[in-house]
């Protein structure tokens, strides 16, 4: 028999809840919060400036699709004022998306990036000699995305994986049918009063789970909230913490979001390691500054992400309206972490989905693995962890997480196959 390969050749991790630029991995409604913040953070400032990206979607926040058709909505609003110098802040989905429906419209864009690359939250890496990505890897209720549309006309490879399918690793137990209790769920988060956080309504249905037992309401919420958020229960809003888009007809781009971004990028003034600092808004002008840069324009879209705008790091002169402060601070983003493992050889059980889930020890030890072999033929795993595990593996440096991330992996392989073994 031929060893199982311990490490992986290749390998790349994501630092979004560290990144300056993200401080997150996508918004979410906190407690007090309601879809209504989302609409109240884009609506338009002092007739110059606009707030778009996916946290200000209602109903598809969270999302490339998303960002994307809110810097659209953005634009058309500038080019509806009849405004002719347009800046966009960030050069995300959302950025992009805005800059060239401008454009397209007859203004003049600049749009001013704080990274050395666009596409912000899409972020496709070169790994072991493919690329894969490190933020958003799946297009969305694909039928009804405007990006897979996109896609579709610059000949973009993607492949339907099924979330609800996934083979449990690790030792084998029952699987309860996740149809019903999503629906229980659903039936206690829409009875609970305005301002109930979901860790209280999760912490009372595991003091009655019949007729499921702890376990299996523990690790359903592990995979279906936590997974999803990446954020404290305790902060998340009951009745709209769960939002609308994973398990609704995904996509996987193989390969990533690169072909998208480069598409998207092409043929904008991108100025790329510019960070905005400041706003000014005037009656008849929108001042940009930067390090060393400024300009001024008649708009601007600002397609900041939510923590990085709600820490301060633009500063809005005037400060932004109370309704738009009283939004930053009831959305807030959670930490879902990638880590992409290239391996000689696979170890791991065939599994028509594609798509794999291993639970740990402890409450909220959870991750999702795809199998992203089909990019080159290359026996590869892209994992999603959030929870404590990210707090205790994130801790480590890159090649750290790649090895602990490979351990819990190849444990839960073997237990499912019956064979538990030394690490
Ligand atoms: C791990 C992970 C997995 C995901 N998976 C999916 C998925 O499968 N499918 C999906 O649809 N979505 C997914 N998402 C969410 C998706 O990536 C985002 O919703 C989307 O990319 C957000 O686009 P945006 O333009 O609103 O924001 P961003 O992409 O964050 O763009 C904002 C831009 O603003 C820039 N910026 C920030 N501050 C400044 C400043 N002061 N000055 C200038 N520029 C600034 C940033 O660098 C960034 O480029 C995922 C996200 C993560 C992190």
């Amino acid at each position: 028999m031929t060893a199982v390969p311990t490490r992986p050749f290749a390998s790349a991790v994501s630092r979004w809840g560290q990144d300056p630029w993200s401080r997150g991995s996508w918004s979410l409604i906190g407690r007090h919060g309601s879809p209504a913040d989302r609409v109240r953070l884009g609506s338009p400032v002092a007739g110059r400036l606009r707030i778009a990206g996916e946290a200000t979607h209602p109903t598809r926040a969270g999302m490339t699709h998303g960002a994307h058709e809110q810097g659209v909505a953005a634009a058309d609003w500038a080019l509806g004022r009849g405004f002719t110098r347009v800046a966009v802040v960030g050069a995300g989905f959302a950025g992009l998306a805005a800059a060239r429906r401008l454009v397209e419209g007859g203004a003049r864009v600049q749009v001013w990036e704080a990274r050395e690359r666009t596409g912000g939250r899409a972020a496709p890496v070169e790994v072991g000699g493919g690329s894969f990505d490190l933020g958003a890897n799946w297009l969305q209720q694909y039928d009804d995305n405007v990006l897979a549309r996109v896609g579709e006309g610059i000949g973009l490879r993607t492949v339907a994986t099924d979330f609800t399918d996934p083979l449990v690793l690790g030792p084998p137990v029952a699987a309860p049918d996740a149809a019903r209790l999503r629906r229980e769920l659903e039936r206690r988060t829409a009875a609970a009063a305005p301002g109930t956080s979901l860790g209280h309504v999760v912490a009372r249905w595991l003091r009655s789970p019949q007729p499921w037992t702890r376990q299996e309401v523990r690790r359903f919420v592990d995979a279906e909230v936590v997974l999803d958020a990446g954020a404290s229960l305790s902060w998340l809003s009951a009745r709209h913490g769960v939002e609308a888009g994973v398990g609704e007809g995904d996509r996987w781009i193989v390969g990533s979001y690169g072909l998208l971004v480069r598409h998207l990028t092409r043929g904008l003034d991108v100025r790329l390691g510019r960070p905005v600092r400041r706003v000014e808004t005037t009656a008849d002008a929108v001042t940009l500054v930067g390090d060393g840069h400024r300009c001024s324009v008649d708009a601007v879209v600002v397609t900041v992400p939510v923590p990085v705008l709600a820490g301060g790091a633009v500063e809005f002169v005037p400060p932004l309206p109370a309704a738009h402060r009283a939004a930053l601070s009831r959305l807030g983003a959670g930490r879902v972490e990638k880590v992409v493992l290239r391996f000689e050889r696979g170890f791991w059980p065939r599994h028509p989905s594609g798509y794999y889930r291993v639970h740990g020890p402890r409450a909220g030890e959870v991750s999702e693995w795809l199998d992203a072999t089909p990019a080159d033929g290359t026996p590869t795993l892209v994992g999603l962890f959030a929870g404590p595990w990210v707090e205790r593996l994130w801790a480590g440096t890159d090649l750290d997480v790649a090895e602990a991330a490979t351990g819990i992996v190849r444990a839960a392989v073997r237990e499912r196959a019956g064979a538990p073994g030394p690490g």
